[in-house]
């Protein structure tokens, strides 16, 4: 694929600063870019802005929103005022999309939590519909459920979606997360219409670390160039985020990294 259909979504070389970063998608003739909250808080976010305003990039997604569950309301309380801080954020680096990665199981109860998640994006509605941010739902791996996301099939981001039922509220496809579902295929085209985002890294066994783990595009068992295939069919036109959290990937130099993934990118994708 095109490199100006390329986002380089911040976590692959987390160790680069964000002008350095804007620098390097510059010089690669990369098209966008993804921060993470955490990338934007060492410069502070107007400066952060201003960078991103300036350089022409296209900001694919800001990384992340979400993080409903808690045990007690003021946990929940605290969650939906970071998230509306997040919306803000967002907003003011003119990203295409919030991600939200929804947040973990609480104690042993399952529909608890998936209902607190829907409590918690409604709550937060308001504010995203009123800042022209779209929310992106992106369902975790279900080995992230206690931990992570207790939002974990296409499927289930799917309901979720159409539950809300509000314009502003989508889908975010990430590779590592669903490529193993059976019903992938019937779900993408579902939510045509709805996807905010596609990321993409590999599947690389073992995985030893269910965080950083992921692998290059190319070195695993993913069928990436099927899965944009499918993406792309269901409407989505945007960049592809390259989203490689990873400590072998995170431990290389992080302008040999980008090569690598950008070769890969034109190759495997
Ligand atoms: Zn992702």
């Amino acid at each position: 694929m095109d490199l100006s259909l390329c986002s380089i979504n911040t976590i692959t070389v987390r160790s680069l600063g964000l002008r350095p970063l804007i620098d390097e998608a510059l010089a690669r003739g990369v098209g966008a870019v993804a921060p993470w909250r955490d990338f934007l808080a060492t410069v502070g976010t107007d400066e952060a802005a201003r960078l991103l305003r300036g350089s022409g990039l296209r900001v694919t997604s800001l990384c992340r929103g979400g993080m409903f569950t808690a045990a007690d309301e003021g946990g929940r309380r605290a969650a939906i005022e970071d998230n509306l801080r997040a919306i803000d954020e967002a907003h003011a680096i003119g990203a295409d999309c919030l991600v939200l990665v929804c947040g973990p199981l609480v104690g042993k109860d399952l529909a608890g939590s998936r209902a607190m998640v829907r409590d918690g994006i409604l709550a937060i509605l308001p504010h995203a519909t009123a800042a022209g941010m779209p929310l992106g739902i992106e369902p975790l791996h279900p080995m992230m459920v206690a931990d992570r996301s207790v939002i974990t099939t296409r499927g289930e981001a799917n309901d979720l979606v159409d539950l809300i039922d509000s314009p502003t509220v989508g889908v975010v496809v990430d590779a590592y997360h669903v490529w193993w579902d059976p019903y992938l295929e019937e779900q993408i085209r579902r939510a045509a219409g709805r996807i905010l985002g596609l990321h993409v890294s590999d599947w690389v066994v073992p995985i030893t670390d269910q965080l950083a783990s992921r692998g290059m595009m190319g070195d695993g068992c993913i069928d990436l160039a099927g899965l944009v295939r499918s993406v792309r069919g269901a409407g989505y036109a945007g960049p592809v985020e390259i989203e490689i959290l990873s400590d072998h990937w995170w431990s290389q130099p992080p302008a040999q990294v980008l090569d690598l993934a950008l070769e890969r990118f034109v190759s495997a994708i």
